[in-house]
């Protein structure tokens, strides 16, 4: 058994912190690769230290005073190593820092260091080699991960060692400069380290049990989710469910290594697993509920459309060629519902209906703002009768409008549009029936 655990930055905010981690890792030996993250939020108007390191490359950009920066970044360090009883001399990796600030100041470098220092404090507390993420993962010309050669030189580089501290976030340009994923990007690190050492399961351990149902904003203690398939996990991070960075399933999907999210503080719960399949039945018809306010729905009217072939293929050309995604598309006989991003659409709206216009002649063009969308997914529902009519039965009860569905032809998910002031009163109705009622 071989697994790789990835620490978030709460889980990493101050030495009480690093040693429930510590206790975490000791307590199985198949635990063997650690990939930390920079320390986080101790509380919750605390700073997370990436983002004093970027204030830090800020200020040296603009002339402020760094030094003063750097200091508050090194108290951070230097309470999690007291709190730790160690001896560890973080002079040397500060004036490294300090030094780069001041003659040739690199963002990405910048926010890396969260994650070096970490990672070089956590292997020497544990006792663990250190292998600099700098050295295993390597980035493209166009900045995307370059999965080839990162296996291979990862795949080597673990080979010599059995245990190991990799940081996350970052690894090498194809310039030779630090370059970092995305925010959150130690959750790519993580799955590329267990894909590489072939692992049997990817933990990444966080501040929550695993996936919730629902947003805990909207429903008070939501239950957590067991097991989800990548595909529903999809559907519902998609629709802004956030617990793990979207990139960081690909390196693991194609390998079958499944996911499992922890909580540090409460490392006696199970979690959720995420896993390419199961035969596992969710404990619900749904396994999960998430959904985003502002959108608008672009309602295209033509008479006789369905027999028009090529009508679709004009309309969508209009948002390519405006530069517009879209992200449904509903169709009645002689109706097509385009649904965007209001942010994305608003400023080009005008020049988007004339460009319909001129490509596909339509009747009529209405364009209705103010809509949030809901996905209601669930690998369930396929073998489930009834699941749209108790969502809209629910909705109707709760005196919600709907105003658009949308059932992918996977049967995984059903997506219900309702008015942005609807959202959270949609959402408590859908759990309600689903989950509360079964409690
Ligand atoms: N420390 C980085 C961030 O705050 C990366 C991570 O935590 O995954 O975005």
């Amino acid at each position: 058994m071989r697994k790789v655990v990835k620490f978030g930055g709460s889980s990493l905010a101050d030495a009480g912190q690093f040693k429930k981690v510590a206790d975490i890792i000791r307590s199985d030996p198949s635990r063997m690769y650690v990939v930390p993250s920079a320390p986080g939020k101790r509380f919750p108007a605390d700073t997370k230290v990436t983002d004093m390191l970027i204030r830090a490359y800020d200020l040296a950009v603009a002339g402020g005073d760094v030094g003063k920066q750097l200091d508050l970044i090194r108290a951070r360090y230097d309470a999690i190593v007291e709190g730790l009883g160690m001896n560890y001399d973080l002079d040397g990796e500060f004036e490294e820092i300090a030094r780069v600030l001041r003659e040739d100041p690199a963002l990405d470098y910048t926010a890396s260091r969260g994650e070096y220092l970490n990672g070089k404090i956590m292997s020497s507390y544990l006792g663990l080699p250190f292998i600099d993420a700098y050295d295993v993962i390597f980035f493209n010309e166009e900045g995307n991960l370059n999965s080839y050669k990162t296996e291979k030189v990862m795949a080597q580089r673990l080979a010599q060692t059995e245990r190991a501290v990799i940081p996350g976030f970052y690894g090498q340009g194809k310039d030779g400069k630090v370059k970092t994923f995305s925010r959150g990007g130690s959750d790519i690190t993580g799955s590329i380290v267990a894909g590489a050492a072939k692992a049997d399961a990817y933990e990444n351990w966080t501040d929550v049990s695993g996936f919730l149902v629902a947003d805990p904003r909207i429903i008070r203690n939501p239950v957590a989710i067991h097991t989800i398939t990548y595909r529903e996990l999809r559907e519902l991070s998609y629709m802004g469910a956030s617990v793990l960075h979207e990139d960081a399933i690909f390196p693991v999907r194609s390998k079958g290594i499944p996911i499992n999210i922890r909580n540090t503080n409460r490392p006696d719960d199970e979690g959720t697993w995420i896993v390419e399949s199961t035969a596992r039945k969710a404990k619900y018809t749904i396994t999960g509920i998430a959904g985003k306010k502002g959108f608008c729905a672009v309602l295209i009217s033509k008479s006789m459309m369905n027999s028009e072939i090529g009508f679709g293929r004009k309309v969508l050309q209009a948002f390519e060629e405006n530069h517009i995604s879209f992200e449904h598309m509903p169709s009645g006989i002689d109706t097509m519902t385009i649904v965007v991003h209001e942010s994305e659409f608003i400023d080009k709206e005008q020049r988007v209906v004339s460009t319909i216009h001129r490509l596909s002649q339509p009747d009529s063009i209405e364009i209705e703002s103010g809509l949030a969308l809901i996905a209601v997914v669930g690998r369930g529902m396929r073998a489930t009768r009834g699941t749209a009519a108790r969502i809209f039965s629910a909705l109707a009860h709760a005196r919600v409008n709907i105003r658009m569905i949308d059932q992918g032809s996977s049967e995984l998910n059903i997506i219900i549009g309702v008015a942005n002031e609807d959202f959270e009163t949609a959402i408590r109705a859908i759990y309600a029936i689903f989950v509360d009622t079964q409690l």
